[in-house]
């Protein structure tokens, strides 16, 4: 069974394309964590107080309001992405139950998905 959680981040980025870089902009990045597992005796696949209060502050602490070209060389989605999954893999583990998918969406029709195959 696989649950979903849903976070949001406002932050400015400037990523470089060729050599030239795009005017520094905000966006309001959406954050999409699922995870995968059995529901256990009481039918939770995760403590969803303990793993929304994980993600808050591992990754949306560090990445809301801020200029993203202060922690990420080229603040893509991408980049995002797979730095968001490796923060959450080991402590989603710890709960028991398996970091499945990690989606960032820079706006409602762009967005990447980052797989344990993909780091
Ligand atoms: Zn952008």
């Amino acid at each position: 069974m696989e649950l979903t959680s849903e976070f949001k981040f406002h932050a400015a980025h400037s990523v470089k394309i060729g050599d030239k870089s795009e005017p520094v902009h905000g966006h309001t990045f959406k954050l999409q964590i699922t995870v995968e597992g059995k529901p256990d005796e009481e039918g939770f696949i995760v403590d969803f107080t303990k793993f929304k209060k994980l993600i808050t502050e591992k990754i949306i602490t560090k990445l809301n309001h801020r200029n993203l070209n202060e922690i990420f060389p080229q603040p893509t989605v991408e980049n995002i992405g797979l730095w968001v999954f490796k923060e959450l893999k080991e402590p989603v583990h710890n709960f028991g139950c398996k970091l499945k998918e990690v989606r960032v969406f820079e706006t409602d029709s762009d967005w990447v998905t980052v797989r344990e195959d993909d780091l």
